[in-house]
């Protein structure tokens, strides 16, 4: 996708890396598994330019990292908006090729070392070609970075799909940059309702979220042929979570509550992260005792 809206010398544009098909077993309806689409935000100005979210993989840094020379900005950042893998294990190498440094909030960074540690046993298992990640990243004053004059304000959320995430908030496009506090037609990673006891901190950074009265919003996982309101997507991913809680209620197993989000959103992406934290939810309810990060790493690697 290529959305661009433009404030004087200030733009944006969206680019949507896909996944290969995993070769780890299927979903529950026969799919091969495919991780969800990955967006990530190269904000503009004249000369300048800032990069968010570079996703995981050597393949996803080159496609990336050729869209963005394309575009012939100096990248002066790269801002990962959360410690999940998927949106930064490949920073170092876009980092390295374009001469930026790497931002995030000092939460965030924290949470970034227990994603490099769990690595070996999860993220490696299931994907080939992470790059080396070392730990890079580093923090702002305030949170806050300027592109030739505008603001560009770190919004530390909270729990979303993840412990310390925060988004990007761009006031003069009227963008937030959302990381995976909101989605956009793809399935969301719900595991971390077990760590938190609930959707309510989610519900919270989305109201952080909203309180920005953003226009736009890129999310971290979107389907590539949607548009980019911001009214819409919150009401979406409110609407998911309510629809979650609900099912949670009434189904019995993992498969069942698959196949009743799948029946009510036919048309989202994202089905192997759906599955993934379907089998954590039912994994942690069946076996409280039993320690969580084992329960996500099971869900999944397991066929
Ligand atoms: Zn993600």
């Amino acid at each position: 996708m290529n959305t661009a809206d433009a404030t004087e010398n200030l733009t944006y544009h969206v680019f949507v890396n896909e996944w290969p098909q995993q070769t780890n077993g299927f979903l529950p309806n026969g799919e091969p598994k495919r991780f969800s689409p990955q967006a990530s935000t190269l904000i503009c100005g004249s000369d300048n330019a800032v990069l968010t979210d570079p996703g995981m993989t050597a393949d996803q840094a080159r496609a990336l990292g050729d869209w963005v020379a394309e575009k012939g900005r100096n990248v002066t950042d790269i801002f990962v908006t959360h410690a999940h893998g998927d949106h930064w294990f490949a920073a170092g190498l876009l980092a390295e090729r374009f001469g930026a440094r790497v931002v995030a909030t000092a939460g965030t960074i924290a949470q970034m070392h227990q994603s490099v540690a769990t690595r070996p046993f999860l993220w490696d298992k299931v994907y080939t070609g992470i790059p080396p990640s070392p730990v890079t990243a580093i923090t702002v004053p305030d949170n806050r970075f300027r592109l030739e004059g505008h603001d560009l304000v770190i919004v530390e959320v909270g729990d979303s799909d993840s412990t310390d995430t925060s988004v990007l908030h761009v006031s003069d496009l009227g963008l937030v940059v959302a990381g995976d506090v909101i989605y956009n037609g793809c399935h969301m990673y719900l595991a971390q309702r077990v760590v938190v006891g609930g959707f309510g901190p989610w519900r919270e950074a989305i109201d952080k979220v909203e309180a920005l009265k953003p226009r736009h919003i890129v999310c971290g996982h979107q389907n590539k042929h949607l548009d980019d309101d911001a009214e819409r997507t919150i009401a979406e991913t409110r609407q998911y979570l309510d629809r979650a809680d609900e099912l949670l209620r009434t189904q019995p197993s993992a498969v069942d509550f698959f196949n009743a989000m799948i029946e009510r959103y036919p048309n989202h992406l994202g089905r192997t992260v759906l599955w993934a934290g379907a089998r954590a939810l039912y994994g942690a309810r069946e076996d409280p005792g039993k320690d969580f990060g084992k329960i996500v790493v099971a869900a999944w690697l397991e066929p």
